[in-house]
């Protein structure tokens, strides 16, 4: 138990110093989301008060914005540029990661045109991280925090990308590696999860019965050493969504966008990339102006999006049944919060059926040659609805996440896509298919 045993004392308060705050750079304590208690830096995810989930805290280096523009601006073409804001060591950059983020804000003009969108719409597209998702960003600083607290292996529960990104990141940084995943994926991402030479396990059950098994596992000795990136772990991991939220700023020349559509499974990304928005604003290197966070889902798997309709404050946990795979957690930890950012940012959370998700993919692929997993598909969908809707105010600036790659979901449009004539190797034979 030596490492999942670290003391988290309520009382001491950790000091810039100690070698633990220097191994996580800014940051400064665990804070608990609902009662604000502080905890030391550690291997721990639930307050020990009141249950309530775990944060990172920081004292971040305000006064000087200009000179932390300039020195992010001169960083690696990576999420390790904006080091200074995240619970990593100051020489991140020199040890073994995948490196991830620093992905295209591409500016989407025809997709604009045909959604009838008057401002500048851009699509952030994540896809172009090493394993193809955005999850290579939580992961990577979830890898720095497990070999701080001395974990040996490396683990996650996962809806397919995760345990993709974590098997890369632990081959590359030198950890072994066991993911678990529902047994019915798709082949994309089992074979994206297996290729690194770990150890994948798939479970039959869905992602919310792997998830209760791994914090099962995390208690009982057979997961000594282990270091779950989205369970014990996840205050850190989830730290790594921040970046997201700097990247579009800075893209956008170190400016707020109005509005941000993000997918929601267990709600984390979007919970920290309101965090990181929130961090910029405070910093100085953005100007403070209202922003709207709309929140995505698969109609199959709506739990938070049924409950922002409903007004609830609380989530109905759903048994998801939807092609967005990756989104299909039907027990979101973070949906509560999501809910508070929709509605405190004057936002939405909006869901779409799996026919609109496969119209969207086709969609963005035949506007922008941007070929977006069915997460993306989702987002897409979801700003049309929005702005059909008069939710989305197509006169502004409105930024839409791709998280992830449509190769690990070719099974969602191989059904209606495909060659427009198979022929003979002749003109002749050409000519009669009718193309010219
Ligand atoms: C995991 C994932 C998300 C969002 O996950 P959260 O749990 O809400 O942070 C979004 N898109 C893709 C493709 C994912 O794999
Ligand atoms: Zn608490």
């Amino acid at each position: 138990m030596a490492v999942q045993s670290v003391e988290s004392s309520t009382t001491s308060s950790p000091t810039s110093t100690s070698a633990a705050s220097k191994a996580f750079g800014p940051a400064v304590a665990l804070s608990c989301r609902e009662c604000g208690e502080r905890f030391d830096l550690g291997p721990i995810f639930a307050c020990e008060v009141c249950f309530g989930p775990l944060e990172v805290a920081y004292e971040l280096p305000t006064g000087d914005p200009e000179g932390l523009r300039r020195r992010i601006e001169a960083g690696p073409n990576s999420i390790w540029r904006y080091a200074p804001l995240l619970p990593v060591p100051a020489d991140v950059a020199d040890l073994p990661s995948l490196n991830p983020g620093f992905t295209k804000l591409v500016k989407a003009d025809h997709l604009a045109r045909e959604l009838g969108v008057t401002g500048e719409l851009h699509i952030k597209d994540d896809s172009g991280n090493p394993t193809h998702s955005f999850k290579d960003r939580v992961v990577a600083i979830a890898v720095q925090a497990a070999r701080t607290f001395g974990f040996t292996t490396l683990s996650c529960s996962s809806t397919g990308n995760l345990a993709g990104a974590v098997g890369a990141a632990a081959a590359r940084a030198g950890f072994r590696s066991c993911v678990f995943i529902p047994h019915d994926l798709e082949a994309g991402k089992v074979v994206m999860a297996a290729v690194y030479g770990g150890d994948l396990v798939g479970i039959e059950g869905t992602y919310d019965d792997v998830n209760r098994f791994c914090s099962e596992l995390i208690g009982d000795p057979a997961g000594e050493g282990w270091g779950f990136v989205n369970v014990n772990l996840r205050p850190y991991y989830g730290e790594g969504s921040k970046t997201l939220a700097y990247e579009i700023c800075e893209q956008l020349g170190w400016r707020l966008p109005d509005q941000i559509v993000i997918p929601i499974a267990s709600g984390s990304q979007l919970t920290k990339i309101d965090k990181g928005l929130k961090e910029l604003i405070a910093l100085g290197l953005v100007e403070d102006k209202p922003y709207k966070i709309f929140g995505a889902q698969a109609e199959g798997c709506s739990p938070v999006s049924a409950a922002f309709k409903a007004g609830h404050d609380v989530v109905r946990p759903q048994k998801p049944r939807t092609i967005a795979k990756s989104l299909a957690i039907g027990n979101p930890a973070d949906g509560p919060y999501v809910l508070d950012i929709a509605r405190r940012t004057g936002g939405a959370v909006e869901d779409v059926n799996d026919e609109q998700i496969v119209d969207a993919i086709k969609l963005l692929a035949r506007t922008e040659g941007i070929f977006a997993e069915t997460a993306g598909g989702v987002t897409v969908g979801v700003t049309k609805k929005l702005i059909e809707d008069g939710l989305l105010d197509p006169s502004l600036t409105t930024v839409v996440l791709n998280t992830g790659d449509g190769l690990k979901t070719l099974d969602a449009v191989a059904p209606t896509t495909g060659p427009s004539a198979i022929i003979r190797p002749t003109l002749d034979s050409f000519r009669e298919a009718g193309l010219v």
